[in-house]
């Protein structure tokens, strides 16, 4: 198919609309961005790269990280996992705490930022320095060796974190957390502070295209089973309380984040990310889901 073309000519009407998002403010370092840059970046199955605008700049991929954090400790625990995080949607904002008091501090779903939590949690058990695994895995599954946690970001965010710490030590007043709240939060603000270009998203999203294998090693991250499970969730849960728009609109599995990136899946066939720092009132990023429902509707890409 003609992906070039066809990305070159949603790049250009996307631009022409009216950006109706604003940056997040919570996390002050985030609100430096330059709210212009827009960028498409596609992978196909044969390893085919096409992209536009500022598809090669690196940018804050926050909850995007979520996934491959969750994938990780999945691919460790195996089904375990699910007596720690559940597995279905949310229908809330992705910083909400109103679910937990009534299912026992077991968060919905590991994209959430209580689930997320709950995974850093894990992160720190399993690792003897997970800053350090993880960061080496991103850089493994993007190719890209030029790939750093933004320490001021992270900082930024921790500084403002309150919410955060709020949800981190009520799920370790139910016993879900085990390790210090302080060391689960560091971890966590570190992760979403990797800074990755498009380019780099859609390489690393390759394995959910490719059956959980990494196409350049040919390494089998993921079972079969495990591959559709998080292709599962992120359909489910990847857009917080917008994940039903994202599903009747896209049809695609994918993941946003705050700083404005958002990533899709078209299993078999290819894989894209967005990134626009403007953000819709759900928190996902504006042009990100116009450009996404331009594409999958015109090359008819559907998961249903
Ligand atoms: N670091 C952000 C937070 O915890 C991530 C949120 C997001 O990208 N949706 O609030």
């Amino acid at each position: 198919m003609e992906y070039q073309s066809i990305i070159n000519s949603i790049y250009k009407e996307v631009s022409l609309l009216e950006n109706k998002g604003t940056i997040a403010d919570y996390i002050p370092e985030l609100q430096k961005i330059n709210t212009d840059k827009f960028g498409i970046a596609l992978i196909d199955n044969f390893q085919n790269r096409y992209s536009i605008g500022n598809a090669t700049e690196q940018f804050s991929i926050q909850s995007i990280s979520k996934v491959i954090t969750t994938s990780i400790i999945f691919s460790k625990m195996g089904n375990d996992l699910w007596q720690r995080v559940g597995f279905e949607p949310s229908g809330n904002a992705f910083n909400s705490l109103v679910q937990l008091e009534y299912e026992n501090g077991i968060p919905r779903n590991p994209f959430i930022n209580a689930g997320a939590l709950v995974i850093a949690d894990l992160m720190v058990s399993h690792f003897e320095n997970p800053k350090e695994y993880f960061l080496s895995f991103m850089k493994e599954l993007s190719e890209n060796e030029n790939i750093e946690y933004n320490e001021t970001v992270a900082q930024s965010e921790k500084e403002n974190g309150y919410r955060n710490a709020a949800l981190v030590n009520y799920i370790k007043s139910f016993h879900n957390i085990q390790n210090h709240p302080d060391d689960v939060l560091d971890f966590y603000f570190h992760q979403c502070s990797i800074e990755m270009s498009c380019l780099d998203l859609a390489k690393v999203f390759q394995v959910f295209s490719n059956n959980g294998i990494v196409p350049k090693t040919k390494f089998k991250f993921l079972t079969t089973s495990q591959c559709k499970r998080m292709n599962a969730l992120m359909q489910m849960c990847g857009f917080y309380d917008q994940a039903g728009e994202f599903t009747f609109k896209v049809g695609l599995p994918g993941k946003s984040g705050v700083g404005g990136g958002v990533v899709a899946i078209y299993p078999n066939h290819y894989t894209v990310a967005v990134w626009s720092p403007k953000l819709n009132k759900k928190g996902n990023s504006y042009y990100g889901l116009e450009t996404l429902e331009r594409l999958t509707t015109i090359t008819e890409a559907s998961i249903f």
